[in-house]
């Protein structure tokens, strides 16, 4: 910007200003800029951008949350197999891997809609799509612990490798659709 041009906000054309607009690059004054971690935006380049980010429709939380859920659940049948061999490490192997295939599923049933609730939506049905397979190893091993003290415990290790299945998949199903890291 030079001396010779002084700037007008575009919403208040009487108002000079020296800020601008970083995806427009139109000039706007200080009331309408809008501070997000890139820069100042104006207030259409923050509601066009809202528009693009949310585009899910009523439908798709439940199309997410049921192909999660299916997906989740054949994911956790295979990590109950998988568990009772090599003490269950392959589950580090298999969890990320079945996280990244349900959320690239999800992402083709969602029709590539998008907002953080249906991303969300998805986690929850792989959750809930584990909970079968987690109650079906938990209860008895919890009840050897109770009955049969220590030699319970190793009855454990499927429950424990389905949560760490959960914990490994469930990100990565996440970013698989949102295309953002978990909290990002
Ligand atoms: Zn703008
Ligand atoms: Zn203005």
């Amino acid at each position: 910007m030079t001396d010779s041009e002084t700037l007008y906000c575009y919403i208040h054309p009487n108002r000079p200003t020296t800020l601008r607009c970083n995806r427009c690059e139109r000039p706007i004054c200080a009331q309408d800029a809008i501070r997000t971690p890139t820069g100042y935006r104006c207030p259409e380049c923050i509601r066009s951008q809202q528009k693009v980010f949310d585009t899910a429709v009523w439908y798709d939380y439940l199309t997410a949350f049921i192909t999660a859920a299916v997906g989740s659940a054949l994911a956790s049948g295979l990590v109950l197999l998988v568990s009772y061999f090599f003490f269950g490490l392959l589950v580090l192997l298999l969890a990320p891997g079945a996280g990244a295939v349900i959320g690239n599923i999800v992402l083709r049933v969602i029709g590539h809609h998008r907002s953080r609730p249906l991303f969300l939506t998805a986690g929850v049905g792989m959750v809930a799509g584990a909970l079968p397979a987690l109650l079906l190893v938990s209860l008895p091993a919890l009840l050897g612990v109770l009955s049969g003290g220590f030699a319970g415990f190793a009855g454990l290790l499927p429950a424990i490798w389905e949560v760490v299945y959960l914990f490994m998949a469930v990100p990565a199903a996440y970013t698989q659709i949102s295309g953002l890291r978990l909290g990002g």
